[in-house]
């Protein structure tokens, strides 16, 4: 019995080893992973130049020539990478992309024992700001391509290489900048970007997503004014209780529940790994029943911004003295809307719902909602072989992003965009923006295996 034991324990760590990369690019990968964590890139506190600098350095290194390296940016602190690994031409060029910002950090709101910009690895994981949003994969592309070059693999298109500045929210967003000025160097027939990661449930991992569509961001301000006074005579006619009461308003407020072709079979699939009631509601979900989806989106905070647009006060500020009555009260409410839901739409949504002519409810910059990807054969087929392989019995969902990335631009500019990592984590333990935030170690690695795999299957490698 122990003999057999032993006997499976040796035959599964060689099955691994041959699933995970050589110990040399995993430690490529992971020095390339922890450079990038240490250097702090935050959106407003940090810059991303020195992580471009660094991702030269290595390619350079790696007798990758200085005309198929571009670095640059809109300003100083605001700078990209693109880097070029030429093929055969037979096809038109895959674009890898990732962004090397991250979300501010301060150390203290961190557990005492992690520095969010210090690579710190504990119990399995590794810790830092950006291991999982987005420098996991960022130093996985940069690993891949490097290991391409020394194996004198010879794809049969371009592999374009991009690492973006700006994606979490700053005024110079890289991959529109490039757009916008280099197109050339970015092109492709289509690109792998974050936004699509693997959830386990209780450690078993059960889904890899591959995301094809992603809600966009509107921000509305709502607005109070009134003339004040002094704070002694007050008056019933008062912009903060004016602002507080529509506020209130849309925190009971819902838009309507709906499903598109991509979520309908998001849910549809995943009924076929989830356990327990809920199961009868997703899989009629994918047969467009509105009482499930009012289940659904009950049972699950994510669900229920996969299945309606949303809206949420995320600012205030209001008032100018303690003893004076205020003259302007105001709030950031921060909307996340389905590809098919029009601005205007979810505009008139929210004054109907604060009806006040007191409150100015108006949106801050306009935007416009991009359609989705259609899910490319050959790409759904490789993503399929690949996981039967890696991870036996973990189904593939097309999916639909609730938060915003590059990928938006991308599918803007014509270029098909494909949110595949391969990096899997606990469902409801998303720590990206978050304190201690942090990617499993095993995760980490086989998500490595996983994108060299499919890299080089997209690009002619005979697997
Ligand atoms: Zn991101």
């Amino acid at each position: 019995m122990r003999k057999t034991l032993l006997l499976i324990t040796i035959l599964s760590a060689v099955v691994w080893g041959q699933k995970l990369p050589p110990a040399a690019d995993q430690k490529l990968a992971h020095d390339v992973y922890k450079e990038m964590i240490e250097i702090n890139s935050a959106v407003t506190t940090g810059t991303t130049t020195p992580v471009a600098q660094a991702m030269a350095a290595r390619f350079r290194a790696a007798g990758f020539p200085e005309s198929d390296i571009f670095l640059g940016g809109p300003v100083p602190g605001k700078w990209n990478l693109v880097v070029r690994y030429h093929g055969t031409g037979a096809h038109k060029p895959l674009l890898l992309l990732a962004h090397t910002d991250v979300v501010e950090a301060k150390r203290e709101d961190w557990s005492p024992e992690f520095d969010p910009f210090k690579f710190t690895e504990k119990d399995g994981y590794f810790y830092g700001r950006g291991t999982a949003d987005d420098k996991a994969q960022a130093a996985i592309w940069v690993a891949t391509l490097i290991r391409f070059k020394r194996e004198g693999f010879k794809p049969d298109r371009d592999l374009i290489v991009a690492l973006t500045a700006d994606e979490e929210g700053g005024s110079y967003n890289g991959v529109r900048w490039l757009l916008d000025n280099h197109k050339d160097l970015i092109d492709a027939d289509f690109a792998l970007n974050e936004g699509g990661g693997g959830e386990m449930v209780n450690g078993k991992k059960i889904s890899l997503n591959v995301q094809v569509a992603e809600k966009y961001v509107m921000n509305i301000r709502l607005e109070a004014r009134n003339k004040g006074g002094h704070s002694s005579v007050p008056l019933p006619d008062n912009a903060i209780y004016h602002l507080a009461e529509a506020l209130t308003r849309i925190s009971h407020f819902e838009f309507p529940l709906k499903a598109n072709e991509v979520t309908r079979t998001y849910f549809a699939q995943l009924a076929k790994t989830e356990t327990g009631p809920v199961v009868e509601s997703l899989r009629q979900i994918g047969e467009g029943s509105e009482a499930a989806m009012k289940r659904v989106a009950a049972e699950y905070p994510r669900w229920n911004s996969m299945l309606r647009t949303t809206c949420v006060a995320t600012m205030l500020e209001g008032g100018h003295a303690s003893n004076a009555l205020p003259q302007l009260a105001a709030a950031t409410v921060n909307c996340r809307v389905m590809p098919d839901d029009s601005p205007e739409f979810v505009l008139n949504s929210l004054k109907t719902a604060v009806a006040d002519d007191k409150v100015a409810v108006k949106s801050a910059r306009s935007t416009t909602a991009v359609p989705g990807s259609p899910l490319r054969p050959d790409l759904m087929k490789a993503i399929t072989r690949i996981t039967d392989s890696i991870w036996p019995g973990v189904i593939v969902v097309p999916s639909m992003s609730t938060g915003a990335t590059d990928g938006k631009a991308l599918r803007g500019a014509g270029i098909e965009t494909y949110g595949v990592s391969g990096l899997f984590g606990e469902r409801g333990d998303s720590r990206a923006h978050g304190q201690d935030e942090r990617m499993m170690a095993s995760s980490f690695y086989q998500s490595q295996a996983f994108l060299y795999d499919l890299v080089g299957t997209l690009s002619g490698k005979v697997q």
